[in-house]
């Protein structure tokens, strides 16, 4: 996929790319009053506002529908801001595209289902607007991925991936869980992908959120949407997430802008030295994995002689208690030792049942 880069899709503005607006338009006066106020807010480039609201249970306030697209016209003209809302259909993005609004974003409710995501792509062909692609509900890499390459093969180049975290089961700290192993591996398989994090629908309260970006910067992404809105507390839809323009230029002001790279001479010798110390830790812990492997070997071969099973559980959960005392002892957590152990110890059986079936087959012969 060729995708294009961050400063491409926004080549005016300036990295970390800082969108706000409230989760809903909801009345032109509202639209308007926190649009002057973020205008004044200077990271922040872009608006957002919901038209249509992907409600899960109806019967609540499902969005102000087109009458709300001449708001943002008005957003646009008079603050400069550009303006991004919301599509989840083919008529969502015809009416997008008449009231010339700059971005369009895929919703989580949208990703996960591939007829939606192909019919918004049809209607997208043979235009050149930027979408921005929500990760779907549940923590599944592929559908995301799927969903990126429909609205590239209709001929968009311009795609930002938003990370809105997962919806997962049982009560958590978070409202949807951000599992960041999953938009890291995302960047890891479309590196151009520019990506962007949503902290609001992943914390799902306000206090969550400053932290929540923070990572995101940390772990360069390129930049946040957070919902802003002038009175949250009476917000139309997802009250408890929203923030003032207050409060939100309090927390960009506090966050600690950290770049890919530094040409500070000190700084590049210093992290030399630790790169040459982690290569040779790698190195012997490799080593260490091999002499491992082959230990396990031996131990197939005795057992084979012996005829005892591959697996004995009792010796392994005593196995695992060492484990996890040693990790303790030396400041790696039980969780840490037993992710490890899991990947380890699931090779070291399949070893000793590869060498038994191995001798099976001679015997066979
Ligand atoms: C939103 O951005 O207001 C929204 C509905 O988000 P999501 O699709 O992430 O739930
Ligand atoms: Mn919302």
């Amino acid at each position: 996929m060729k995708i294009k880069t961050i400063e491409e899709c926004f080549p005016k503005l300036k990295k970390p790319i800082i969108i706000a607006g409230p989760c809903s338009a909801e009345t032109e006066d509202q639209v308007m009053q926190t649009a002057r106020e973020i205008k004044e807010i200077p990271n922040v480039q872009i608006f957002r506002a919901g038209i249509w609201k992907p409600r899960t249970r109806p019967n609540s306030f499902e969005g102000v529908g087109e009458k709300g697209l001449p708001w943002l016209q008005r957003v646009k003209e008079e603050t400069g801001l550009q303006t991004a809302i919301e599509i989840a259909n083919a008529k969502h993005v015809e009416l997008a595209l008449k009231y010339g609004i700059d971005i369009l974003w895929i919703g989580a409710r949208t990703t996960v289902s591939p007829f939606a995501v192909q019919e918004i792509a049809d209607a997208l062909k043979g235009t050149d607007i930027r979408v921005m692609i929500k990760n779907p509900l549940n923590a599944d890499l592929s559908l995301w991925l799927g969903a990126i390459e429909r609205i590239h093969q209709a001929g968009i180049d311009r795609i930002i991936a938003i990370h809105r975290g997962f919806s997962i089961e049982g009560t958590h700290k978070y409202r949807n869980a951000p599992v960041w192993k999953i938009p890291i591996e995302l960047k890891q398989r479309v590196p151009n992908l520019p990506m962007i994090c949503d902290p609001s629908h992943i914390a799902g309260k306000r206090a969550l959120i400053a932290n929540i970006t923070q990572k995101a910067l940390d772990i360069d992404m390129d930049g946040a949407i957070i919902e802003t809105h002038i009175t949250p507390e009476t917000a139309w839809s997802d009250a408890a997430q929203q923030v003032t323009p207050t409060e939100l230029k309090k927390i960009l002001g506090n966050l600690s802008y950290r770049s890919q790279s530094c040409h500070d001479k000190e700084f590049e010798n210093e992290l030399e030295v630790l790169r040459d110390q982690i290569d040779r830790a790698d190195q012997e812990l490799i080593e260490l994995l091999a002499q491992r492997q082959n230990i396990v070997a031996d131990i197939a071969r005795a057992k084979l002689k012996n005829n005892v099973t591959a697996l004995q559980v009792t010796r392994v959960n005593e196995m695992m208690k060492k484990r996890f005392e040693k990790g303790e002892s030396v400041g790696l957590s039980r969780e840490y030792i037993k992710e490890i152990y899991d990947t380890i110890h699931t090779k070291s059986v399949k070893t000793q049942i590869n060498i038994m079936e191995e001798k099976k087959d001679e015997e066979n012969k």
